[in-house]
């Protein structure tokens, strides 16, 4: 086992990873900017070093990053969420230099980076995928054509992005062009390169996700799926697991399918299968992969009794998944708010600032991840989350019971949060009926305010 890990990241994920470390007995080393001098993590670990300079480059930096991992000993780096999470070359370069990378093998995360290489590879694997265009396109007059042959509406997506940068949902011909235009250059400014794929726009599928787990010895478990429809601006708010209204059928499918195909490949470490589902017509679609730990990963812990962390750390060191899937029981339902500083009177924008009260919520079934405290200024650099508020109970019943009532004990004072805008979703008949897809909030913001 590794006897110290730094932790490539910052926030409530670097304190997940902490927590995870201590109770395996292995030191932690964070690294902060100047920004996050006062943050909770930099606190909880046993060493934490300051990277001075741009506030986001330092956790970006990976040559300085593994420099200093060597530099103090530690035989392990974990990258949480974000950042260098999905960086294959940083993950090379920690190889190179004798650093275990806590994740999956470098071309796997090459592979799953792209997406569509990636779809192309897990309908070779059998899984079916949304369908569309196999090539990323740089040019809007190809992409008229394709899209025309697909029918409108269709979605366009950044072949190499993620956090729903370069998306752009086309409704008819004469939108396209501009489109495309804007799309591309987000693209462009977020991953270097602006290629654009083509997708079916679905209407209003449910967005459900396979929790994968894998070791060095071509063991491949699943840990359930979760329904992460509820989003903004395809990006998610609140997760559920498992999903109240999936067929048996359905999930056993999905979930067969994606263990499969995990297997043909060799996967190791944590990973997630997203799908697009159609209840109704039976059918669901992948359309990427992550090739990290998820933020939603506490409600699948929360069911399945599995650390996600604390298997990452040991598969990296070489250690068999201690479990087969028949081992893995699944109990009772959970939920996962994310809490956003963000204005929803400014239409969700970030806002960072000092938050001068903060009470969490307790009690059974509660989870808390965050990041930050009573008089924590948070900074304005980085992504608005600034805590997951995570319930669980034994029946769907009870735990938005428990979601209500954790919920409303939250206060947070000092900055705007998201937190009004979950008390409405937890009440809301659609979301408690379980029949809600992705356009859930798009469609219920209005009769919110
Ligand atoms: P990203 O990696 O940028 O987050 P994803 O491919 O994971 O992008 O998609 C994010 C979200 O965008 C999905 O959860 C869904 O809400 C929406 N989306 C993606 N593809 C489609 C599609 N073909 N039809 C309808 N919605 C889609």
């Amino acid at each position: 086992m590794f006897r110290k890990i730094l932790i490539a990241n910052r926030g409530e994920v670097a304190l997940r990873i902490i927590r995870a470390c201590k109770e395996l007995g292995i030191r932690t080393v964070a690294i902060y900017s100047e920004a996050d001098a006062r943050s909770l993590y930099v606190k909880k670990a046993d060493e934490s070093y300051l990277i001075p300079g741009d506030p986001v480059w330092a956790y970006l930096d990976y040559v300085r990053i593994v420099d200093l991992a060597k530099s103090v000993g530690a035989d392990a780096v974990h990258p949480g969420y974000g950042f260098l999470a999905e960086n294959a070359e940083f993950a090379r370069f920690c190889q190179k230099r004798g650093i275990t990378f806590i994740g999956p093998k470098p071309e796997h995360i090459e592979m799953f980076g792209d997406k569509v290489k990636a779809k192309k590879m897990m309908k070779k694997l059998g899984i079916p995928t949304v369908p569309g265009v196999e090539e990323p396109l740089k040019d809007p007059t190809d992409a008229l054509h394709y899209a025309k042959e697909i029918g409108f509406p269709i979605i366009l997506k950044s072949a190499y992005g993620g956090g729903g940068r370069g998306m752009r949902v086309v409704k008819s011909e004469k939108e396209l062009p501009q489109l495309f235009e804007s799309g591309y250059r987000e693209a462009e400014t977020f991953f270097g390169k602006g290629d654009l794929f083509i997708e079916k726009y679905l209407e209003n599928p449910k967005h459900i996700e396979v929790q994968i787990l894998g070791d060095k010895y071509g063991n491949v478990v699943h840990l359930g799926e979760r329904d992460c429809s509820i989003q903004r601006k395809h990006q998610k708010v609140l997760e559920v697991t498992p999903c109240p209204v999936l067929p048996k059928e359905m999930r056993n499918k999905m979930l067969g399918l994606s263990v499969r195909a995990m297997m043909q490949v060799g996967y190791e470490s944590a990973g997630t299968l997203e799908f697009l589902v159609d209840i109704k017509k039976g059918e669901f679609y992948f359309i990427e992969m992550n090739t990290r730990l998820q933020v939603e990963h506490t409600i699948t812990e929360m069911v399945s009794g599995v650390d996600i962390v604390e298997q990452m750390i040991r598969v990296a060191a070489g250690e068999a998944l201690p479990f087969t899937q028949s081992d893995i029981t699944f109990r009772g339902y959970a939920i996962e708010f994310r809490i956003n500083a963000e204005d929803p009177k400014r239409n969700f924008a970030p806002a960072p600032g000092k938050i001068t009260a903060y009470y969490s919520p307790g009690g059974p079934g509660v989870r808390m991840d965050a990041g930050v405290y009573k008089d924590f200024v948070i900074p304005p650099y980085y992504d608005s989350m600034i805590a997951k508020l995570s319930v669980w109970a034994l029946t769907w019943d009870r735990v938005i019971a428990r979601a209500k009532r954790a919920i409303d004990e939250f206060i947070i004072r000092g900055v705007p949060t998201n937190i009004p805008l979950h008390r409405e979703i937890v009440r809301d008949e659609d979301f408690i009926s379980g029949h809600f897809g992705i356009r859930f909030l798009e469609e219920k913001l209005p009769t919110y305010d």
